[in-house]
């Protein structure tokens, strides 16, 4: 088995970081690890009326199972807990110690390559324009019979955005040294063939 070896993948909602991170671990043979469903399970128990601080604190393995994480509401309270300085604290630990398990480690968040894993050995960061997030997001949507409109899905992307990048803690910016990666024109695979070749780059 390979030692630990850590890719930090970073970047905001539906710039295709998920597919990305998925295809990247399953292309080196690494574990991966979507952060934002932390923050989503977070978001979950307080939109139930749990305190968030405590939620963040008490949060077992089971509640990154729970139905409904990927609704557009859980991902509007998933931002709103991850502005708390506490909810982040409680959260670090697990992240770290993921990232740092034998056999290398994909993350994918918001603040991998700045916050959690400033050391990784591989940073990205994945952008697209907010239209094109957005247009990606609805068609998502739309196809799980959502009835979203599109003006709707871009005003949430932005209010994410704009939540993510303002925060005081750990907000949504590139790391110094990471690759950046703009899916705006780009089809997915494209974007997975010019992540793993960054990678690749790294490792060498
Ligand atoms: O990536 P995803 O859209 O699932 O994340 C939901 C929310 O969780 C984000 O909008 C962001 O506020 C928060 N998040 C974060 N740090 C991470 C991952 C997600 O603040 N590492």
């Amino acid at each position: 088995m390979t030692a630990a070896f850590t890719i930090a993948i970073d970047g905001p909602a539906a710039a295709g970081k998920g597919t990305i991170s998925k295809a990247v671990a399953a292309h080196f043979g690494f574990k991966h690890l979507d952060t934002g469903l932390l923050y989503r399970a977070v978001g979950a128990k307080t939109l139930l009326g749990m305190d968030p601080i405590k939620a963040a604190q008490a949060l077992k393995a089971e509640d990154l199972h729970a139905s409904d994480l990927r609704s557009p509401e859980v991902a509007q309270a998933a931002s709103r807990v991850a502005v708390l300085a506490e909810v982040r604290a409680a959260l670090v630990d697990f992240q770290r110690s993921f990232a740092r398990r034998q056999g290398g480690a994909v993350l994918d968040g918001r603040d991998i390559g700045t916050v959690i894993c400033p050391d990784a050995e591989a940073k990205l960061f994945i952008t697209a324009d907010a239209d094109v997030r957005a247009r990606r997001r609805y068609e998502e949507l739309a196809g799980k019979g959502g009835g979203l409109r599109y003006e709707q899905v871009l005003a949430e992307v932005r209010e994410r955005d704009a939540r993510d990048r303002d925060r005081a803690a750990a907000p949504l910016v590139p790391a110094k040294d990471a690759a950046l990666i703009d899916t705006s024109q780009m089809s997915i695979e494209d974007a997975i063939l010019a992540a793993i070749s960054v990678i690749e780059e790294r490792r060498s």
